[in-house]
C-alpha cells in the first residue's frame, strides 16, 4: 500500500493521522517465515518538519509464532513496536544521509509494507525460549525433554577428566 505524503512534505505545520492495516500475515527473516497470528492497525502519524521532510512516528503491536531455539516448540512472542524515523522527498534540501534507509520512500509515497516490514525486523527478538529454563530436545532421539526424559544415554565425559586420562595413557606406552 503506497501512501502520498505530498501534502506533509511541502505544507509547513501539516501534521496527519492515519490508522493502517499491514497486509501480510508470515514475515521472512533469516531465512525463515514465521506466521503473524494477531495484529493491530499501525496508528500513524506524518508530521512535516521542513521543507521536503516529514516525521514518520507510529506503533504496531503483533503476536508472531516463533520456534523455541531449544526444543522447536512454537511460542508466542509478543512484539510491541514503536516507531519514530524522518523521510525526505526527492526535492528535499537536505537529503538522509544514507539512501538505502529510505528504500520505503517512493518519490512522495511511503509504501507501508516495506516501511513496517523494516520496523518489525529491527524488533525480532533475537533469542526465543519456550520458557526460561527449556531442556531442549535430546541429541540422539529428538524427545523433548520438558516432557520427561527418554532414556538416552546422555552422559558427556568431563573434558577435564579426558585430559587426565590422556596423560594417563601417554605414562603407559612409554
Ligand atoms: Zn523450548
Ligand atoms: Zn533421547
Amino acid at each position: 500500500m503506497l501512501i502520498d505524503l505530498t501534502d506533509v512534505f511541502t505544507s509547513a505545520g501539516k501534521d496527519r493521522r492515519e490508522s493502517l492495516i499491514y497486509e501480510p500475515d508470515f514475515f521472512s527473516y533469516m531465512g525463515n517465515t514465521y506466521r503473524i497470528q494477531e495484529k493491530s492497525p499501525v496508528a500513524f502519524s506524518f508530521s512535516n518538519t521542513g521543507n521536503g521532510r516529514a516525521l514518520i512516528k507510529g506503533s504496531l503491536n503483533l503476536t508472531m509464532e516463533i520456534p523455541c531455539d531449544r526444543c522447536l516448540q512454537t511460542v508466542k512472542v509478543p512484539l510491541e513496536i514503536a516507531f519514530e524515523q524522518e523521510v525526505f522527498s526527492p526535492d528535499a534540501d537536505e537529503q538522509s544521509e544514507d539512501q538505502d534507509e529510505q528504500s520505503f520512500m517512493q518519490g512522495y509515497e511511503l509504501d507501508v509494507e516495506a516501511f513496517v516490514n523494516n520496523e518489525i525486523l529491527i524488533h525480532m527478538p533475537v533469542k526465543v525460549l519456550c520458557r526460561p529454563d527449556c531442556r531442549g530436545i535430546c541429541e540422539k532421539c529428538g524427545h523433548n525433554l520438558n516432557e520427561g526424559e527418554c532414556g538416552c544415554d546422555t552422559f558427556v565425559p568431563d573434558p577435564r577428566m579426558a585430559a587426565i586420562k590422556d596423560i594417563f595413557n601417554a605414562d603407559k606406552e612409554v
